[in-house]
């Protein structure tokens, strides 16, 4: 029975919790980029990051809906990172249906 902590993101999106909680920021948010306005595929982004903040992990007014481009920026700008060929890497394998959150 023994479950680990200490890498809090890791369960938190695996969690039927956070399955309910994501449709209901997007619902909340019209389906639409809080950033942009665009629909289509959203991600929905922790403002306060789940690493900072676990307690914030299921608080509806910590998520917001962000489009895949607008989610980058946001994370990228949050963790000081500029783009690069590795990151790029990374969002196209996001972009092939992997688990899409930050
Ligand atoms: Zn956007």
């Amino acid at each position: 029975m023994g479950m680990k902590h200490g890498r809090a993101g890791y369960s938190v999106y695996r969690s039927q919790q956070w399955q309910a909680l994501r449709l209901a920021a997007k619902r909340r948010d019209g389906f639409k980029c809080t950033s942009c306005g665009g629909r289509g595929r959203l991600e929905v982004h922790h403002e306060t990051p789940v690493r900072q903040a676990p307690e914030l992990a299921f608080d509806l007014g910590n998520l917001k809906c962000l489009c895949p481009p607008c989610h980058s920026k946001q994370t990228n700008a949050e963790r000081g990172i500029q783009p690069n060929p590795a990151r790029d890497a990374w969002k196209s394998l996001l972009r092939q249906g992997t688990f899409l959150t930050c």
